[in-house]
């Protein structure tokens, strides 16, 4: 039953949206709180195309590997970055040292409910070989959850949330008013309505363009200027497997010298998959691993970005990013394109044959083509300038059989305007975690989490 109010209504449950919820109401057992997800509860989450039911993506409505409780991290790999150095822009809008605290303290609380405790070190040698090409790692300790172990941690602290507030799956919120904060949502066909003292936006990546219609309509002003294209690399294993097995993912940014602009390899994915993902209904690439043996595969994936910051007038990053992944789409008949590198730069799309002569085996079915018919020419050149790079502290990595998939894209949410996350002109409204520009990693979307927590809690 939907009660009239609640002290939270939390929208998402992601990792933000659970982490949140999870502090609340251990520090407060009194507190009644709503958590509303559009998509399934994380034992009905599962993606057509992980269990072999489908070659392709179906575009399911709620999309399994992005929504649904557990958020897009349930199925990821769970790499959690101690670190304040990349994974959101907490550390523009708070102290580093405070950041931190609550990446920690997310962390005890992931250790709490199973999470590893085994942390991969920084190492300089490495730092050192990649300064030598001038090629900038960004160091951190990390924590290698694994898709498998991380599903199940999360599987956990919902069963731990469900006993204490209530859940509502398949629940879609349609609006909010800002000045009521009533919150309407539909369930299963129906339409509910309820108030929350406080309301909590947690919804994440695929929640953003709405969140940004809202704020549109609502005229609290958003900010949003950054996105980042590219493709997803994949390659034999033991090519970086000097990185990977030392500090287990490697994180580099390097600055072309064609065009000045900043390339980034990162969601590095040790004898890992290359999996689709949908957003809006446009699908784009990504990858995971697993930690068990029998589930891993003999190639490592990772991806590469060319970042493009526009200025006035244009303001839409997200549809420009959403226009270029909706090309391969066409291209591919509704999927990703696969290409090899070699056939990438001598001109030549690749194609079945050329692709069954690949000595790198894709873990994803994609189809053979052409990226050079839809990325723009700039990220085309970042891309191949950077692989040539990258190839000289991972000798092997601009192999003629390097595989690229395409697209891949990080939209980053248009940020609000608004004070200790509570929205401008909208008392009792919060925003966090990656759907409202405030983070793109499960470290930091936890922990906005508790610290919109706390700040809920100190006002009570
Ligand atoms: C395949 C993949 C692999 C990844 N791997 C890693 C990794 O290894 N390490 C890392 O740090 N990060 C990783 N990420 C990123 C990480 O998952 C996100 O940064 C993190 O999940 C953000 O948390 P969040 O709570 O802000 O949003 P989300 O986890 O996206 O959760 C938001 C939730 O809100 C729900 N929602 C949206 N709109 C509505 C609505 N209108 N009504 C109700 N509910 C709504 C969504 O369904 C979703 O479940 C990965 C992402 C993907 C997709």
């Amino acid at each position: 039953m939907i009660k009239e109010k609640y002290d939270v209504v939390i929208i998402g449950g992601g990792i933000g949206g659970l982490m949140l919820a999870h502090k609340l109401i251990s520090k407060n057992e009194n507190l009644d709180i709503l958590l509303i997800e559009r998509g399934k509860g994380l034992d009905k989450r599962s993606c057509p195309i992980v269990t072999g039911k489908t070659p392709r993506c179906i575009k399911c409505d709620p999309c399994n590997i992005m929504e649904g409780m557990g958020g897009a991290g349930a199925f990821s790999d769970g790499k959690y970055n101690i670190s304040t150095e990349y994974g959101g822009w907490l550390p523009d809008i708070m102290d580093k040292e405070e950041v931190m605290k609550y990446i920690l303290q997310a962390d005890e609380i992931l250790m709490s409910f199973g999470a590893t405790d085994e942390t991969y070190k920084p190492d300089d040698e490495l730092k050192k070989l990649c300064l030598q090409y001038d090629l900038h790692m960004q160091q951190a300790k990390v924590k290698h959850l694994g898709t498998d172990a991380n599903f199940k941690t999360m599987v956990k602290l919902v069963d731990f949330l469900k006993e204490k507030i209530q859940i509502e799956t398949l629940a879609t919120m349609t609006d909010v008013n800002k000045d009521t904060k009533e919150v309407f949502f539909t369930q299963k066909g129906k339409e509910y309505v309820t108030t929350g003292e406080n309301v909590v936006f947690a919804i994440g990546r695929a929640g953003a363009s709405n969140f940004r219609k809202w704020c549109d309509k609502n005229k609290i002003e958003s900010t949003n200027n950054q996105v980042d294209i590219g493709v997803r690399v994949e390659l034999p294993s033991i090519v970086w497997e000097h990185f990977s097995k030392k500090i287990y993912e490697p994180k580099i940014l390097y600055r072309t010298q064609k065009y000045g602009d900043i390339t980034r390899m990162f969601c590095f994915n040790e004898r890992g998959h290359v999996v689709t993902e949908n957003t809006d209904g446009i699908l784009t690439v990504n990858g995971h691993s697993f930690k068990e043996e029998d589930k891993k595969t003999d190639n490592s994936n990772f991806a590469l970005l060319s970042t493009s910051r526009f200025t006035e007038p244009f303001n839409e990053p997200i549809e420009y990013a959403k226009s270029v992944a909706s090309l391969a789409n066409m291209l591919s008949g509704g999927t990703v394109l696969v290409q090899r590198l070699g056939d990438l730069e001598s001109g030549k799309r690749t194609n079945e044959k050329r692709l069954a002569q690949s000595t790198v085996r894709p873990t994803l079915k994609a189809i053979p083509g052409d990226l050079s018919l839809c990325l723009p020419k700039r990220q085309l050149d970042n891309i191949v300038e950077t692989l040539h790079a990258l190839d000289k502290i991972a000798p092997g990595t601009a192999n003629y059989d390097t595989l690229l998939y395409g697209i891949e894209c990080k939209f980053y949410s248009a940020r609000p305007k608004c004070t200790n996350f509570e929205l401008d002109d909208a008392k009792g409204i919060y925003a966090l975690g990656d759907g409202a520009g405030f983070t793109r990693s499960l470290a930091q979307a936890a922990a906005n989490g508790l610290i919109v927590a706390d700040i809920i809690l100190n006002k009570e």
